[in-house]
């Protein structure tokens, strides 16, 4: 059984079209939160209680389980893997976002941190973005997108992937005839460059509002370079956050026996 999630909201048309190409072929049901909730990155809900609807009568396939939560995307993955919808899941598929999750991005994303949680549990578990020119509109593009998800998942359910990784899938919108191939990349740079702006309420109150400008750098062999080259790019992402580089330096001025030294000082006094 694949779980199929997302960020945008299970009413949403990427995920509806993802899951209609891929119920055709797999054992598919779907696990998504009950409204848009982009940006919320790896946010989990402890401190009040959720609640599953299952959807009846929808846009979805017929015999297609479908079931909303008001809680994250990371708490969607949890309530799944946790056999709440009593399903023996393989595989989780979060998306199709409307919208790129590329560079940076990949650290706000709710579609990604979907897959990541999934990766933490040590199941295959992917993110797939439709990188939309103006993600005020609705991407075009999405049956091309669930059909290239499709082809990778078919790899991807072959694959020894270790507890830890994932893979995050981003596709141009552009139809299938347009795509140039599918290329390996790392992760690029895509940073918003704080811009906030304040305004004033109806009552004369200042409040802000985050709207940052992205700073693109098409590197070659990146996540970026490729979507913005026509491919679609396929990224292998990492949760060993760990800086070795730092880790070593940290370790060879000895860092440890300096700070305890300082702490020691500090006990003493
Ligand atoms: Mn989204």
């Amino acid at each position: 059984m694949i779980l199929i999630t997302n960020d945008d909201g299970v009413f949403s048309e990427g995920i509806i079209k993802l899951t209609e190409v891929l119920s055709k072929k797999y054992e598919v049901c779907v696990l998504a939160p009950d409204r848009e909730r982009s940006t919320v990155g790896h946010a989990i809900t402890v401190r009040r209680p959720l609640r599953l609807w299952k959807i009846e009568k929808s846009l979805y396939p017929d015999g297609v389980e479908v079931y909303a939560c008001d809680g994250t995307p990371a708490d969607c993955v949890i309530l799944a893997l946790s056999d709440v919808i009593k399903k023996d899941i393989k595989m989780i598929v979060s998306g199709i976002n409307n919208g790129g999750n590329l560079g940076d991005e990949i650290t706000y994303s709710g579609t990604v941190a979907a897959a990541i949680e999934g990766a933490l549990y040590g199941v295959k578990s992917m993110a797939v973005s439709l990188v939309v020119k103006n993600s005020n509109l609705n991407g075009n593009n999405f049956e091309t997108a669930a059909v290239i998800t499709s082809i990778i998942i078919e790899w991807m359910l072959n694959q020894p992937i270790k507890r830890g990784s994932l893979i995050n899938i981003n596709i141009p919108d552009v139809s299938l005839e347009q795509i140039k191939g599918i290329k390996v990349t790392e992760k690029g740079t895509k940073l918003y460059k704080g811009k906030v702006t304040p305004l004033k309420d109806p009552r004369g109150n200042t409040y802000y509002w985050i709207a940052g400008i992205p700073q693109e750098d098409k590197e070659e062999g990146t996540d970026v370079w490729a979507v913005s080259e026509g491919f679609v790019s396929l990224t292998p992402i990492d949760l060993d956050l760990t800086d070795r580089k730092l880790l070593y330096e940290f370790n060879s001025i000895n860092l440890s026996k300096q700070l305890t030294e300082k702490l020691k000082h500090l006990q003493q006094e």
